[in-house]
């Protein structure tokens, strides 16, 4: 009937198969949820465990990852497989000395299945009491326990009240705090970060202050790595501004003390403020506060470059104004200087000339006498000394006058002068007495110049006021010899004139 009855009411199995998906629906969410809860659960207490044992740690990270894909993920199933095998091989194992800390492996375990309360209890206890050889054992244990259990209802009951999480709430949000403040805040973040510290400090549940927390920290740590590449920019650019200023600061020499000081003071002021920049560049995180710190401290290095420059140009334009006055005085004295050698020249002219007939005296026959010798001595040139005498000349002076005289004195030695060699030399020794010198000559040429001069002066026609005047003068000739000494030449000389006076005058004798 149910079937033939359904036959005349068609709805009645539409509304029945609707109901029955409905149910079905219905059992796939619960299903769903149960998967959820126990991939939670699964992933938790892997969370728990890992740390207990080195070789099962790898296999715990390896299920967290495969559980992201639920629980009918092959590659899971496999995992799950391996790491009963390797609890399975865990049995053969030797036992560890001491043991782990579980306590919060316990603490997870009666959160979540208070119904097996007991049989935790029981782990426990055996735990504490070393009743498992190592923890391998204890996870055994603990796995033959979950096996046992055949339903998760528990969980799906109490679900927020029962996240590990919660158990120790105060503490971790304490430990974000720490966190927190242990962290170098950008500016950015700073509201966010307050935001956070005050629902850490209030009674927001942890589970979605933690998400928050990550999240923020993230995003902070992303804003320090692009601070960092654009700090390593901005550290570049700073590098070569820092190398440009300490170009322009050792730019300007100077070599007076007070420069070298003064500069040495602004180079250890610049190195120093450098250094600290250096050291603060190194240590800083954030591009902002650096970039002021650095920008301070260049205005600060630029202003006492500033300040090295003016005080130089100051001092530069003291120095030159000193160098003028100084170049000023040097010229002035140099003028003295070339006035007082002219000074001293013509002095020196007057002191060595005869300032009537314009020849040297006999200072300068003294010095040239010196000088000849020495070249004889030196060379072993020869050398004659010819002493001249006007013959009579006071008897001219009587009969024409003193200045008749002194004309005839100055007409002899002009002659005397132009009969002779350049290189010969000629002197008014005193009176009406004049030498010569003549060098690389020996005494018998130096007589047949002296017989044409003589000669010459004898035919000369010398007048005074129309009346003619005849002159004639008297030589002694001697050649210098090496072993001459002091006056010993210019007395045989001498005498040689005295004998040429006696014989007669107007001659020329050789002693
Ligand atoms: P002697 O032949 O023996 O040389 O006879 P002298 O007259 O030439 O010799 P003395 O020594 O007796 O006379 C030299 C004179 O020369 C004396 C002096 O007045 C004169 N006399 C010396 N110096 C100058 C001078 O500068 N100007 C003039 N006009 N006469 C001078
Ligand atoms: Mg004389
Ligand atoms: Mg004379």
């Amino acid at each position: 009937m149910g079937i033939l009855g359904s036959r005349n009411n068609p709805d009645k199995w539409k509304n029945k198969y609707l109901d029955l998906l409905d149910d079905n629906e219905e059992l796939e969410k619960i299903h769903q949820t149960k998967e959820d809860l126990l991939c939670k659960t699964i992933m938790r207490l892997s969370l728990a465990t890992t740390g207990l044992n080195k070789q099962l740690d790898p296999h715990l990270i390896r299920i967290r990852k495969q559980l992201k894909n639920g629980l009918k993920s092959e590659e899971l199933k496999l995992e799950l497989e391996k790491f009963s095998n390797t609890v399975m091989r865990l049995e053969d194992t030797a036992p560890d000395s001491s043991l782990p800390d579980a306590s919060l492996l316990f603490e997870f375990l009666f959160h979540y299945f208070p119904e097996q309360k007991k049989d935790i209890q029981h782990i426990e206890a055996k735990y504490e009491k070393k009743g498992y050889a190592n923890s391998q054992y204890l996870i055994i244990a603990i796995n033959d326990l979950i096996d046992s259990i055949q339903h998760i209802k528990p969980i799906l009951e109490f679900p927020n009240k029962l996240d590990p999480l919660d158990t120790d709430s105060a503490s971790i949000k304490i430990k974000l705090q720490d966190l927190l403040e242990d962290t170098e805040i950008p500016e950015k973040f700073e509201r966010q970060v307050s935001d956070l510290k005050q629902k850490l400090s209030g009674d927001t549940p942890i589970s979605s202050i933690l998400n928050e927390t990550i999240s923020l920290l993230f995003q902070i740590k992303k804003h320090l790595q692009s601070e960092q590449k654009n700090m390593a920019v901005f550290l570049g650019q700073l590098t070569e501004q820092l190398t440009e200023l300490g170009i322009k600061a050792s730019g300007v020499k100077s070599n007076s003390q007070t420069f070298a000081k003064k500069r040495n003071l602004l180079d250890a002021s610049v190195s120093s403020q450098m250094l600290e920049l250096q050291k603060s560049s190194k240590t800083a995180t954030q591009l902002e506060p650096l970039k002021q710190l650095v920008n301070s401290r260049l205005e600060d290095i630029s202003l006492q470059i500033q300040k090295q420059h003016s005080y130089e140009e100051v001092e530069h334009a003291k120095t030159n104004k000193e160098l003028d006055l100084l170049t000023a005085k040097v010229s002035k004295l140099e003028q003295e200087t070339s006035l007082l050698k002219n000074k001293l020249d013509s002095a020196h002219q007057r002191a060595m000339h005869d300032p009537l007939t314009n020849l040297p005296n006999r200072l300068a026959y003294d010095e040239r006498f010196a000088l000849e010798f020495a070249n004889l001595k030196r060379y072993q040139t020869p050398l004659s000394l010819l002493i001249w005498d006007i013959d009579f000349f006071k008897h001219i002076n009587d009969e024409f006058g003193h200045k008749a005289g002194d004309k005839t004195l100055i007409l002899i030695a002009n002659l005397l002068q132009k009969y002779c060699r350049e290189t010969d030399f000629v002197s008014r020794f005193g009176g009406e007495e004049f030498t010569m010198l003549l060098s690389n000559t020996g005494v018998q040429s130096a007589l047949i110049t002296a017989n044409k001069i003589r000669k010459t002066i004898e035919k000369t026609a010398f007048n005074s006021n129309g009346k003619k005047i005849s002159i004639t003068v008297s030589c002694g000739l001697t050649q210098l010899i090496s072993s001459d000494e002091g006056d010993s030449a210019f007395i045989r000389a001498d005498k040689a004139l005295y004998k040429a006076k006696n014989n007669g005058r107007n001659q020329c004798v050789i002693l």
